[in-house]
């Protein structure tokens, strides 16, 4: 239950006990105004009736403007200056009575009273205007001898439905017990308590019932809007009183019940008729006055205030547990749906199965179409799932992309629904008129055998997730306990990367690119490591994923653009000959897609003094075919800095010719796969051979990495104007060792890598 609803509810049960409980009118008004005062924390409350004031509390010296409130709550004005008490903030509700009955309470100071604060007074205003009715009916019955017991019997009656409701009993007992209360105290043979059917709103049916023998309740179980006097009252919206012959003509089937008479009273849901209340004599004599009609209604009153009290409770459950965006289960109803299943599977020996699924590239889709259509795509995700799942499964959104699947099976039944959830976001998302494709990637865990908790169920599903992720996205993986361990060392990597850029734990390494015509080195290839305090230094491979993934990548990659070009600078500052030394720096996906990048490369070159045609951004084709279009515009904005762009692995991804066409880049930088056999295979000579042709086609440096061998140098150099790069031209060194080699070779002039 929400807080509100927690708080408001006992504060609503004193509140029925307090005024229910007051002797006459006078002091059940007095009681309400004087406890509502209180709740809202108000300085100031009245009971107003037209001008003038039924009871009151906390005025100075009593004197109350009713007139002026009257006219202010009349006005809609919501603060108010109230003397001797200053600037005032108004709640006023009305009482639903014959005559204009408002009760107000003022707090000092023009803070807005909160929904919830609004929402108690209504409720107290509902519950005194019916004991007000009460008091009035049976004050107009003053005759009556045994007035007084009738009228506390009633009171106590129905201040406990009251106090029921507050307490949340089930509607069904409270319905019960409003209908056997009815039935007694009117001193009748049978009452009925119909409501209209949701499904089919032109019948209603029977939802409580008193003193009914079981085969006749079941024949009138449905009825007709309109007919005998429940239909009439819901259909005029009114008391009906019908005497015998009516009875029968519309209810033929209590003939052998002797009904006399019959009277119904409307039953809301709002200020709509949902149902109604019936009770029914078998004795002649027994008439339905005003008094009885009256106390009908007071009962009708109290089931309209159930129903209406049940709505609002389940409302509330529904924005507790529900995900507003999609409507599906949040991460807290999941959960307890999860529980429930689990214990249920322990005592049952059933399956239980979490499906944790999570959208490959969503942060992507949200960045450069808006979130609006981001959360356009949520909500038909969330539809899709639905859809594939049966009515005792649970689909749930724990937040951002992330959704959670409960399914009642074992390991096939799982991988089945995982395959059919796979497909079904296969078919792309219309979203703002544009066609939309986004993959998912599941991870699946299976209780075991009793031994499962919730909590970490999900957190298996999640691990395993993660490593459908990596498998490329758009698959499913099942937990497997090792993963337990491989996901604890990542939360650690994790932690450590965070740490290790403050720490500076990073620094790069440089390896030469080399001019293989005469192994003049043209550039250097800016290569990051980190030296992990316990588990000594760390390649690329193993973490860049890692600070892709958390977001990392952004600080680490503007580290290394500015470490580089600084270090470039100094390099082409130490000597004359090296003025055109250039620099590579590697650029990953995530930065492309990041709006900060072309900046930041402009920082970095500013700030170093580096000529702009000295700095070569490698980028894989793997980054630029996630979002083409935007990528290539972010190219252009780094072309328009006069930086050089390189496409590095050349040969590994997916790339089309015709988008190569596409790219506006300088160099290519051709795979160590397409360099490795070409001594001993002559089909990959050929092949390899090709490829530089091509990139001469179109006009591009061309570098080959990876050269391992003093043969594939002496094979490659007879390509012409090649460059390449590998452990037989230069590995990876530090800085210094970096300045020893140029200082060796620095008799040649060292020229851009970009033709
Ligand atoms: P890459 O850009 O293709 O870099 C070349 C990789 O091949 C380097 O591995 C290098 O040490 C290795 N290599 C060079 N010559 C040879 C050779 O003859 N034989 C063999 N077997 N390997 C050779 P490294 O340093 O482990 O880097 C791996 C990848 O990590 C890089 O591939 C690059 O994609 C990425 N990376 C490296 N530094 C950075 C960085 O600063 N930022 C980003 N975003 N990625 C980086
Ligand atoms: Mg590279
Ligand atoms: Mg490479």
């Amino acid at each position: 239950m929400q807080a509100a609803d927690r708080w408001s509810t006992p504060r609503l049960a004193e509140f029925v006990a307090t005024v229910t409980g007051a002797p006459d009118e006078a002091s059940a008004t007095r009681r309400a105004v004087d406890w509502a005062t209180e709740a809202l924390e108000a300085e100031v409350g009245v009971i107003v009736e037209g001008a003038s004031a039924l009871a009151s509390v906390g005025f100075p010296r009593g004197e109350v403007p009713a007139g002026v409130l009257a006219m202010a709550i009349a006005g809609d004005h919501e603060v108010l200056d109230i003397a001797g008490v200053g600037p005032c903030r108004l709640a006023a509700t009305r009482l639903d009575m014959e005559f204009a009955v408002d009760i107000v309470v003022a707090r000092a100071g023009t803070a807005e009273f909160s929904r919830e604060e609004i929402g108690l007074l209504r409720a107290a205003a509902r519950s005194l205007t019916l004991t007000l009715r009460l008091f009035r009916a049976l004050a107009a019955e003053r005759s009556m001898s045994d007035n007084l017991q009738k009228r506390q019997a009633l009171l106590e009656r129905l201040s406990s439905i009251q106090r029921s409701i507050t307490r949340r009993v089930p509607l069904d007992d409270v319905l019960n017990t409003i209908t056997a209360s009815a039935r007694d105290l009117l001193d009748v043979e049978m009452a009925t308590l119909r409501l209209i059917d949701q499904q089919s709103p032109g019948e209603m049916l029977l939802a409580a019932q008193d003193g009914l023998p079981a085969d006749v309740a079941r024949s009138i179980h449905r009825t007709n809007v309109g007919e005998g006097a429940s239909g009439r009252a819901v259909a005029d919206d009114r008391l009906i009183v019908i005497e015998t012959d009516q009875v029968l003509d519309a209810r033929p089937e209590l003939a052998g019940e002797n009904v006399q008479r019959a009277m119904a009273a409307p039953v809301r849901d709002g200020d709509r008729p949902t149902g109604t209340i019936l009770v029914a004599t078998t004795r002649p004599d027994r008439r339905f006055g005003p008094v009885e009609q009256e106390v009908l209604i007071a009962f009708a009153e109290h089931a309209s205030l159930a129903l209406t009290d049940a709505k609002r409770v389940e409302h509330i459950r529904q924005l507790a547990f529900h995900d507003e965006l999609t409507g599906l289960p949040n991460r807290g109803l999941f959960m307890e749906r999860l529980e429930q299943a689990l214990i249920r599977s322990r005592r049952r020996r059933g399956h239980v199965a979490v499906l944790f699924l999570d959208l490959d590239r969503f942060k992507t889709i949200n960045d450069s179409l808006g979130h609006t259509a981001g959360d356009q795509l949520l909500v038909t995700v969330g539809e899709r799932l639905r859809h594939c799942l049966r009515d005792e499964d649970t689909a749930s959104r724990l937040g951002g992309d992330e959704f959670a699947i409960l399914a009642h099976c074992d390991r096939a039944g799982a991988i089945e629904i995982a395959a059919r959830l796979l497909t079904a976001m296969e078919p792309s998302f219309l979203i703002d008129d544009r066609e939309v494709s986004v993959a998912a990637s599941i991870g699946i865990s299976l209780d075991r055998g009793g031994h499962s908790d919730a909590g970490g169920m999900l957190r298996d599903a999640d691990t395993a997730m993660y490593r459908a992720k990596f498998g490329a996205g758009n698959g499913f993986v099942v937990f497997e306990r090792s993963m337990h361990a491989a996901a604890l060392a990542r939360i650690d990597l994790e932690a450590s990367l965070r740490r290790a850029l403050l720490c500076d734990e990073m620094h790069l390494d440089y390896q030469p690119i080399v001019r293989l015509a005469d192994g003049e080195v043209l550039g250097l290839e800016a290569l990051i490591r980190w030296h992990h305090p316990e588990r000594g230094i760390m390649n690329p491979l193993d973490f860049i994923p890692l600070a892709e993934e958390t977001g990392q990548i952004a600080p680490l990659g503007r580290w290394i653009l500015k470490e580089a070009c600084e270090q470039a600078r100094r390099w082409q500052q130490s000597d004359a000959r090296l003025r055109h030394l250039s620099i590579s720096v590697n650029v990953s996906p995530r930065q492309l897609q990041d709006q900060r990048f072309v900046q930041d490369v402009a920082d970095a070159l500013s700030l170093s003094g580096l000529d702009p045609g000295d700095l070569v951004l490698e980028i894989t084709e793997g980054a630029v075919m996630v979002d083409a279009e935007s990528a290539i515009r972010v190219l252009h904005a780094l072309r328009a800095l006069g930086v050089s762009l390189a496409v590095d692995d050349f040969g590994t991804g997916h790339s089309s010719l015709a988008l190569l066409r596409r790219l506006p880049v300088d160099v290519l930088k051709v795979d160590k796969m397409f360099v490795d056999n070409i001594v001993t295979d002559p089909v990959a000579a050929a092949f390899l051979e090709t490829i530089v042709r091509m990139g001469e086609i179109l006009s591009l440096t061309v570098v080959l990495e990876g050269i391992e061998s003093a043969a594939q140098v002496a094979l490659i150099a007879g390509c012409g104007g090649v460059l390449g790069q590998g452990y037989q031209l230069g590995r990876p060194m530090g800085s210094a060792a970096v300045d020893r080699l140029l200082a060796a070779g620095s008799d040649t002039v060292a020229r851009p890598i970009a033709v």
